[in-house]
């Protein structure tokens, strides 16, 4: 034996242990009499009356379903009885059984008169009576006591819902229809206010599409027990079915029940759900949309934000360089006049309100215009800053060195007194003296300077300390040093 036909063979071997298993298991509780009867009828038939759905339904193959076929071939599964269904109207096959050419009747009330020819197996199935009503019941009929005086709409030959009616009242108008779907149909139309049916009516009322327009106003009647009638003559068949029927359990027949009579489950609106699911799917975008763009606008107002505190800074610096720019000589990058004007009035103030000392310092370099006139105005504008980097050097952080104009420099110097005011020009008058420039080598200035006293105006101050080429101001400091042959500072009370 091939290794890969192993598998098939024991599977067919297994399913052979199961199947005797399983016979083994049906007949162990048949009794000799019913095993013999087993064996000397192969197959039973049983007689099903037509329009019996959804008890039994023939399908257009020629097969059956339904709540009773479901419980037989439940019986057949567990006795081993091979049941076989004949479909008639119901008075033939209730015929056929008595003429003994069916063995019994599925889907039946066992009556008295039945009673003649058949033994009813145990009961199967149990029903009750409903009284339907129209959605929303609008006759509010709710008691058998609403049920007098209304329009009744009944199945025409139905003795059993004939009775139920008569046993709650005869104070009604009955009218009588052939076919369950009629009686479902005059409720919904109005025809009728109720209409006495079992609990197949939720079945039909399905298949004709009116289970939303119906409602169960309240059962009635006592339950009706359905039965396999069996013919009297095969006691042993009765007592097969009803061994097997024992053998269902409960939870297997309310399931069948559910099934087959169960008021249909509302089915989902999906065309709602839908609209809910595309109303949410909607607010879910534009939630989105407006969370994006929110935020987008955030990001935007930030950037913004960023660029003018950029720009706010730049403008800052900007502004610095022009202030500085607007107070600073361009050549020799010293503080310009304007500069050193603003300073002179802050001193002036200072040195009136507190008593303070300051003295103030003017530059001339000595004979500049041979420098220009010897090497040409560059060579003059190096010596110029050249001065101005001396200047500057030798000065202290508070004092304010400034271009006047020209080749003349200011040098403000708070809290100094004349002493230091002439210490400090004549160092830094030597250090020029000393300084080697480049072309014209060495170049000396002249230093005219003066103390602020009580009284002063700056152009007091001005004036004595500078250099007096005009006769009228023959007697300024820096004039006089000049005419003392230059390279000297004078000083000038
Ligand atoms: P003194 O000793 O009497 O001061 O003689 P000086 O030649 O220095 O004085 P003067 O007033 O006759 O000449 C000043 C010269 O300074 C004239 C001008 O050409 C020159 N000068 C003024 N400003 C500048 C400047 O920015 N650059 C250059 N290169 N020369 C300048
Ligand atoms: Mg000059
Ligand atoms: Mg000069």
């Amino acid at each position: 034996m091939r290794l890969n036909t192993l598998p098939p063979v024991l599977a067919c071997f297994y399913l052979g242990l199961v199947i005797t298993s399983w016979n083994v298991q049906a007949d162990s509780f048949l009794n000799e009499k019913e095993k013999a009867y087993l064996s000397t009828n192969p197959k039973v038939v049983f007689g099903v009356g037509k329009s019996f759905e959804p008890f039994v339904i023939k399908n257009l193959d020629g097969s059956f379903s339904g709540h009773d076929i479901q419980i037989a071939e439940l019986v057949s599964e567990h006795t081993g009885l091979n049941i076989q269904f004949k479909m008639r109207i119901w008075k033939d096959i209730q015929e056929k059984a008595k003429r003994k050419e069916v063995d019994g009747l599925l889907t039946a009330v066992f009556s008295e008169d039945r009673a003649l020819h058949f033994v009813p197996s145990h009961p199967y199935l149990s029903m009750t009576s409903l009284v339907l009503v129209k959605k929303g019941n609008p006759q509010k009929i709710r008691s058998p006591s609403d049920i007098e005086g209304k329009t009744v709409a009944m199945q025409s030959g139905n003795v059993l819902f004939k009775k139920v009616l008569e046993s709650i009242t005869d104070n009604t108008e009955v009218i009588y229809f052939d076919q369950i779907h009629e009686l479902i149909s005059a409720v919904v139309s109005g025809q009728v206010d109720l209409c006495i049916l079992d609990e197949t009516a939720p079945f039909i009322a399905k298949k004709i599409g009116l289970t939303d327009y119906i409602e169960v106003a309240f059962p009635v009647g006592e339950p009706i027990n359905i039965h396999f009638l069996l013919r009297k003559d095969q006691p042993e068949l009765r007592t097969i079915i009803d061994k097997g029927l024992s053998r269902i359990r409960e939870e297997e027949k309310i399931k069948i029940r559910d099934l087959w009579f169960g008021m249909p489950k509302k089915s989902l609106d999906w065309s709602l759900l839908l609209k809910v699911a595309a109303l949410v799917l909607i607010l879910f975008v534009v939630v989105l949309y407006w969370n994006y763009t929110l935020k987008a606008a955030r990001r935007r107002a930030e950037n913004a934000l960023t660029q003018l505190k950029i720009k706010d800074k730049e403008l800052e610096e900007a502004n610095k360089i022009l202030a500085k720019l607007s107070v600073t000589d361009r050549l020799t990058h010293l503080y310009n006049r304007e500069k050193s004007d603003v300073v002179l009035d802050q001193e002036l103030e200072r040195a009136v309100r507190y008593g303070t000392n300051f003295g103030i310092m003017m530059v001339d370099v000595d004979h500049f215009k041979k420098v220009n006139d010897t090497h040409g105005h560059p060579v003059g504008d190096r010596i110029l800053i050249e001065l101005a980097t001396i200047l500057r050097s030798n000065s202290r952080t508070v004092d304010l060195v400034s271009r006047w104009g020209g080749e003349e420099f200011l040098i403000i110097c708070p809290e100094l007194d004349r002493d230091g005011l002439m210490t400090m020009a004549e160092k830094i008058r030597t250090e020029i003296e000393k300084h080697h420039f480049p072309i014209i080598g060495h170049k000396t200035a002249s230093f005219g300077i003066t103390v602020y006293k009580t009284g002063d105006e700056i152009c007091d101050l001005i004036d004595r300390a500078d250099r007096a080429d005009r006769a009228d101001r023959a007697d300024r400091a820096l004039y006089q040093a000049k005419e003392n042959g230059r390279n000297q500072t004078t000083e000038l009370l």
